[in-house]
């Protein structure tokens, strides 16, 4: 008889955004205006070098000529030196250290698969779901407690105590993630802290996950863009970034994956390079992304696509400032917004995240995402998103404003 991957009942019930989901179904019957501030997805129409990118691209594949199939499984070298050349200029990370994936969110799932399962686990909490659950499928926790954790898990808490900065762990950890500007809190790693880290992960022969999704919007200088920034951090960490967030990928599906040579395990079975085990796994599992995606993504590292992208993030930049601001003119403790387009919101009145979520929808039709769904010590915030439209902004505070 087939057996299950008994490990996938661990997870915990429903994934946050179908609970979500579920209580705006009822209220979209009821045919009420919306306001969406919860779901993190990009809201602009693609940049018209994306687009004239894409259309070329295509074109090509339309002639016989230019028809290509099967790319490089790690991805094309224009795009990869492209990235090399502009978003690690002053780090010397080469092409080759560079794997183009169809998304963060696969690739930090599937990374853990070449580390072995009995690798103690730290994660960021609150923080992005999928680090998490991508571990409870592997078996590498015990069960969910009462307490809304997993055993075997090390949970670094983000909370009003430690500015929402995760702190290194008294104890031992193998594998750590690490997710800076973080989802959902918005707070970018301040430079001071990344160093301790990277001197954590050195000394106790860790491997950093860093998951940089967001970095195209990170203002502040203390706030690094790269872990590679650090010195020494070659040695233990491996970075994911995405084109969804700053360049509207999420539906075109692009991200890539530092892994550098430098980065080498040790374990009985002798001295192992990450880089040689990720470009096995690739080779096996992944047959690349698709070439117009791939030269859309390119596109960006062009004199216009640079534009366009500053020009982006700038609009949402101003929009996350203008939320910000405005719900601090209400009384509202927030926190991040300055680092990325998230706000997190302290719940008034101690109501818990859900409360405070169905409060908002109930009487003022505004979608958040409730903080306790990023893990128990996100409980007591919502997640105000500020990928939505000016006017929508706008509306959200007029109506939150009314509340008051
Ligand atoms: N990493 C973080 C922190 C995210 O918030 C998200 C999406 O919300 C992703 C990764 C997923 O990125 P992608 O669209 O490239 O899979």
């Amino acid at each position: 008889m087939v057996k299950l991957n008994h490990h996938y009942q661990k997870l915990s019930g429903s994934y946050l955004f179908t609970e979500i989901e579920k209580r705006l179904a009822a209220l979209k019957r009821n045919k009420k205006t919306l306001i969406n501030l919860g779901v993190g997805d990009f809201t602009r129409p693609l940049f018209p070098s994306i687009v004239s990118a894409l259309s070329e691209a295509a074109k090509e594949m339309g002639e016989a000529t230019s028809f290509r199939g099967y790319g490089p499984c790690e991805g094309y070298l224009f795009l990869r030196q492209a990235i090399a050349d502009n978003d690690y200029k002053n780090i010397e990370i080469s092409a080759d250290e560079i794997f183009i994936s169809d998304g963060a969110n696969c690739d930090i799932a599937n990374l853990q698969e070449i580390f072995a399962v009995e690798n103690r686990v730290a994660i960021p909490d609150p923080t992005y779901p999928v680090y998490l659950d991508s571990n409870v499928m592997a078996g590498r926790t015990r069960h969910l407690l009462k307490t809304g954790t997993y055993g075997g898990i090390t949970y670094l808490p983000c909370s009003e105590e430690t500015d929402f900065q995760p702190l290194p762990p008294m104890g031992h950890v193998d594998l750590i993630y690490l997710c800076s500007p973080n989802n959902p809190t918005g707070v970018g790693m301040e430079r001071s802290l990344l160093k301790r880290w990277v001197d954590y992960a050195r000394e106790h022969e860790a491997v950093i996950l860093f998951d940089g999704a967001y970095e195209a919007y990170i203002q502040s200088p203390s706030v690094p863009h790269s872990i590679y920034e650090i010195e020494g951090a070659k040695e233990v960490a491996i970075e994911v970034r995405s084109f969804s967030k700053s360049a509207g990928f999420t539906g075109l599906r692009c991200s890539y994956t530092v892994i550098p040579h430098q980065l080498k395990i040790r374990d009985a079975g002798g001295v192992h390079s990450l880089h040689g085990l990720w470009k096995r796994r690739h080779d096996t599992k992944f047959n690349g992304v698709a070439y117009p995606v791939q030269k859309a993504a390119a596109a960006l590292y062009t004199s216009a696509g640079k534009r366009e992208l500053k020009a982006s993030i700038a609009s949402f930049a101003e929009r996350t400032h203008v939320m910000r601001e405005g719900l601090q003119k209400l009384g509202y403790n927030v926190y991040g917004g300055i680092d990325a387009p998230y706000i997190w919101c302290k719940t008034p009145k101690q109501m818990k995240s859900w409360e405070f979520f169905d409060y908002l929808l109930g009487e003022a039709q505004i979608t958040t995402v409730p903080g306790r769904g990023f893990g128990p010590s996100g409980e007591g915030f919502v997640r105000f998103s500020c990928f939505a439209d000016p006017k929508h902004i706008a509306e959200a505070l007029a109506r939150l404003k009314k509340l008051r």
